[in-house]
């Protein structure tokens, strides 16, 4: 498996894999890599002759007060998991390379980045949506994967795909968690053991919630009231939103049916945690 800085290997490359008539699966990642990004390896390396795996913390989907400098890194770690895996092939770009000096170019969108995640993080997608874009120009595969655990994330480059006519297939996969019930996040890394234990509460919540609709619930108000109680059991736990909305517009709904989502995002101590699921 080759590890490449430039835009310039990554099309030669890729180039070289069309001239053979071969299809190419892209899985964007900002790195240290656990068995969420796994998953979504293993499934383009079963849908695809190729599997490219980009590895880049990417500066402008952070606001000024976010984590970007201590975002964990571990390129030996995830070039091993990727190889073990069987990707082809890791995009590992430095920032000038994606952002060159000038770039004043940005993909912002409307209507779907207003609620949740895009309301606590205003500059956001913006930034999700310019690198993903640049992300499809340079390696134009024929399908990329993203995680339902990010589900804001899923509909918005859905969405962008087909607002901007890329033409790429997008493969949603389960959100994968960790035995407790903690869905897998590089961000879980920041928790101490004791908010290890208390961001537990997020997955209770998830439960609780799924539970009631799966029951016949489809009050959007008795869902989140009986979620928010739940998460604020949880003394280290203060909530940025539990909201459920449509699935398609990320649209706020009062009454719960499919497509829908049913999302959270909690502070547990300083670290900011997400987690949903989707009424389908
Ligand atoms: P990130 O490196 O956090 O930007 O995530 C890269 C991709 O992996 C995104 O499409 C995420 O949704 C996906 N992902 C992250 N964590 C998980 C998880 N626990 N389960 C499934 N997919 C995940």
């Amino acid at each position: 498996m080759k590890i490449v800085k430039t835009v310039a290997e990554v099309r030669a490359q890729v180039k070289e894999w069309r001239d053979a008539g071969l299809t190419v699966g892209l899985v964007p990642t900002m790195g240290y890599l656990h068995e969420g990004h796994g998953s979504l390896v293993t499934a383009s390396v079963k849908g695809n002759h190729k599997t490219v795996v980009s590895v880049f913390v990417n500066p402008t989907q952070f606001g000024p007060t976010e984590d970007l400098d201590k975002y964990p890194r571990d390129m030996e770690h995830d070039s091993a998991y990727c190889e073990e895996l069987g990707a082809d092939l890791i995009f590992a770009p430095e920032p000038e390379e994606m952002y060159h000096e000038g770039n004043t170019t940005f993909i912002d969108m409307t209507v779907l980045t207003e609620e949740l995640c895009g309301l606590s993080r205003p500059t956001h997608f913006r930034g999700v949506c310019t690198v993903v874009g640049k992300l499809f120009n340079i390696v134009r595969p024929d399908r990329a994967y993203f995680g339902q655990k990010d589900a804001q994330q899923l509909a918005v480059l859905k969405h962008m795909n087909e607002d901007l006519n890329f033409g790429i297939e997008i493969i949603g996969c389960p959100i994968v968690r960790e035995d407790d019930g903690l869905a897998k996040s590089s961000r879980n890394t920041y928790l101490s053991p004791e908010e290890r234990k208390a961001a537990l509460v997020l997955s209770r919540s998830i439960r609780l919630g799924q539970a009631m609709v799966q029951g016949g619930e489809t009050d959007a108000k008795k869902v989140i009231d009986a979620m928010t109680a739940e998460i604020n059991t949880e003394p280290l736990a203060k909530i940025d939103y539990v909201k459920a909305v449509d699935g398609r517009t990320m649209q706020q709904v009062t009454e719960i049916k499919k497509p829908g989502l049913v999302a959270i995002a909690v502070y547990i101590g300083k670290t900011r945690l997400i987690d949903n699921f989707f009424v389908e």
